[in-house]
């Protein structure tokens, strides 16, 4: 088996099988893969035919207009005698792990988590993994979140205060995941939050309840103190909708990265990541993007053969 480094992705040839898992462009030869739809994953989709599955499928249709294929989990795609399946990640919605035996049997996460969210359940546990490509965003021992469900409590907590207190309240998160796991936890206090159309175009896909902003009657639905859903971009109109609906805006990202917002991240973080490849305990792993040498010294400490993917790997 051979491994390389491709932009966000792995290229990985097994066997008869050349497999590109979140390929910037397409690459000759190779049967193409999209872990999840987020827009640094999906480069390939947008010249080449991909395969993924059926929810990032739904996803890279609404948004972009692109076609792709999927195949549903527990189907089994063979390329060159090479079986691939897609297992859940956890990460967003529609994203998932791929599953790569030829008899050696390899797992590329893409990006992943553990934590159960307001819609997604944590990533699935591969099985008899022999190597296990894992993805490392927050790979760094002093990346720790607080639970989630502290996290929603906090987030219950400072938007009801804001609207009682006649505030609007923004929160900030991707298009893409992040603001549907805002619109279902609004969703779940009672609230239906205002978005911009990328939101209300995957939010739909999900059965979420919102009010897209610009659609007749938005503005007279705000006049009430209300909680917009808005892609960190947006951050510059903020200024722009206090002065329009004339109330005062509380706003806060919530992202990993956030540091005076919520810490509501869709990766694993170092503990979660850890967990991870304990459940999995994989023979060998691979550790790719951020983080990847600092996770991988972290992991031969505990006894892992692990290795960064600086560079082709050939096991
Ligand atoms: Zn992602």
């Amino acid at each position: 088996m051979l491994i390389r480094p491709l932009g966000n992705g792995v290229l990985l040839d097994v066997g008869g099988a050349r497999v590109a898992v979140d390929a910037p462009g397409p690459v000759h030869g190779a049967t193409h893969f999209v872990t999840h739809a987020h827009t640094d994953h999906i480069g390939a989709a947008k010249s080449t035919q991909v395969i993924t599955s059926p929810g990032s499928h739904e996803i890279l249709k609404t948004v972009g207009g692109y076609s792709s294929t999927y195949i549903r989990e527990g189907e089994v795609l063979t390329v060159g005698g090479t079986e691939i399946s897609l297992i859940p990640a956890g990460h967003i919605p529609g994203s998932v792990q791929v599953v790569v035996d030829n008899g050696v049997r390899a797992v590329v996460t893409g990006d992943f988590k553990m934590e159960r969210d307001v819609i997604e359940a944590g990533a699935d546990i591969p099985e008899d993994v022999d190597v296990l490509i894992l993805e490392t965003t927050f790979g760094a021992p002093h990346h720790r979140f607080p639970e989630r469900l502290v996290t929603y409590e906090s987030m219950r907590r400072w938007i009801r205060a804001n609207l009682d207190a006649s505030n609007h309240v923004v929160l900030y998160g991707y298009a893409v995941g992040k603001s549907q796991e805002l619109t279902a936890f609004l969703n779940s206090m009672g609230i239906t939050p205002f978005v911009p159309f990328r939101t209300h175009q995957v939010n739909a896909l999900l059965g979420l309840s919102d009010v897209l902003i610009g659609s007749e009657g938005w503005r007279e639905r705000a006049t009430e103190p209300s909680v917009f859903v808005l892609p960190p971009n947006f951050s510059k109109i903020v200024s722009a909708l206090e002065l329009e609906l004339g109330r005062k805006v509380a706003s806060r990202s919530c992202s990993g990265w956030a540091k005076n917002g919520f810490r509501l991240s869709s990766h694993a973080d170092f503990v979660q990541t850890i967990r991870y490849v304990d459940a999995v305990e994989p023979k060998a792993v691979i550790t790719y993007g951020r983080n990847a040498h600092r996770l991988a010294t972290v992991l031969r400490g505990m006894g892992y053969d692990a290795q960064p993917l600086d560079r082709l790997i050939l096991l």
